[in-house]
């Protein structure tokens, strides 16, 4: 990976380890190399620094990173909760507002030409999706519902040779949240097989 780029991906604000974000760059490149021409998407963008490691490695493979978020933020990270940031709240209205961030981030990397924001509901999106990814990201809501929704509406669209990779997955109730790791659980079930783990990511393929 460019140190520049790399750089800037640990510079954007956002809930990304590097150790983790270096699995995702290689996760894509992999993916893109094994389902050529095909586009990558993510769910759950923030600030945009998954955004950088992701949309960089779509670059360097020549295709795109679709980051979908509707930038309002989950309910964990409304006021109140533990990953409330309140330097996001657009006063005016107030609600959450991490558009102008991700927008910055993005630019700041030089990778507007390689990442498209999709700013909307996940699940409104979703059900008009049709286009194969050659990879997927779930880093959306955390919550039961969000999680299973995201898994649902999104894994059928991994092309086979694709690649599926959720964040915060925990197996061990004290470290997290169960929706995730849950999630990771079904995608198992379903065929998807295990490829590396990464701190709280999960990458997987479908054979
Ligand atoms: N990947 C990011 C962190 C994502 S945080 C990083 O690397 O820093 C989770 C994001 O999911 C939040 O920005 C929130 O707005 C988004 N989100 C939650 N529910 C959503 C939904 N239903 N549709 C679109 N985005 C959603
Ligand atoms: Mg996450």
């Amino acid at each position: 990976m460019p140190a520049s780029l790399r750089a800037a991906a640990i510079a954007a604000r956002g809930f990304m380890p590097t150790d983790e974000g270096d699995a995702l760059w290689d996760a894509a490149l992999e993916a893109a190399a094994a389902v050529p021409g095909s586009p990558l998407l993510e769910v759950g963008s923030y600030c945009g620094k998954s955004s950088v490691w992701l949309g960089g490695a779509a670059r360097a493979a020549g295709t795109i990173l679709f980051a979908l978020d509707h930038h309002r933020g989950s309910e964990e990270n409304q006021a109140g909760w533990d990953h409330h940031e309140p330097d996001l709240v657009d006063d005016e209205i107030g609600r959450m507002d991490t558009l102008p961030i991700f927008r910055r981030t993005v630019y700041d990397a030089g990778l507007e030409g390689s990442v498209v924001a999709l700013v909307g509901d996940s699940p409104t999106v979703g059900a008009h999706w049709t286009t194969p990814l050659a990879l997927l990201f779930i880093d959306g809501g955390h919550g039961h519902d969000p999680a299973h929704r995201d898994y649902e509406l999104w894994t059928p669209h991994v092309a086979p040779g694709g690649t599926l990779c959720i964040h915060d997955v925990f197996p061990d109730p004290a470290d997290g949240g169960r929706p995730p790791y849950e999630i990771y659980l079904r995608a198992l079930d379903d065929g998807f097989v295990d490829r590396r783990a990464v701190g709280s990511l999960r990458v997987l393929t479908r054979t």
